[in-house]
């Protein structure tokens, strides 16, 4: 059994995604992937995105975090 939290926020200003994204991979540290490696793995990650589907254009990834303790 884990503990498993999953969100999803935008914000209007980029320090505070960033402090967000900060925060999570300070505690990712000590969290895990469900069946790392199996076809059922459920990957911890965190994601930061420059979204403009308010513009009508698509998402951006600048930076994903997973967490992976298999090599
Ligand atoms: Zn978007």
């Amino acid at each position: 059994m884990k503990y498993r939290v999953r969100l999803d926020l935008s914000f209007d200003n980029e320090d505070d995604a960033l402090a967000l994204m900060d925060y999570a991979r300070g505690l990712s540290g000590r969290a895990v992937s469900i069946n790392e490696g199996r076809s059922n793995e459920e990957l911890s990650f965190c994601e930061i995105e420059l979204c403009r589907h308010d513009e009508g254009l698509p998402c951006t990834r600048m930076d994903r975090l997973e967490v992976r303790k298999l090599r």
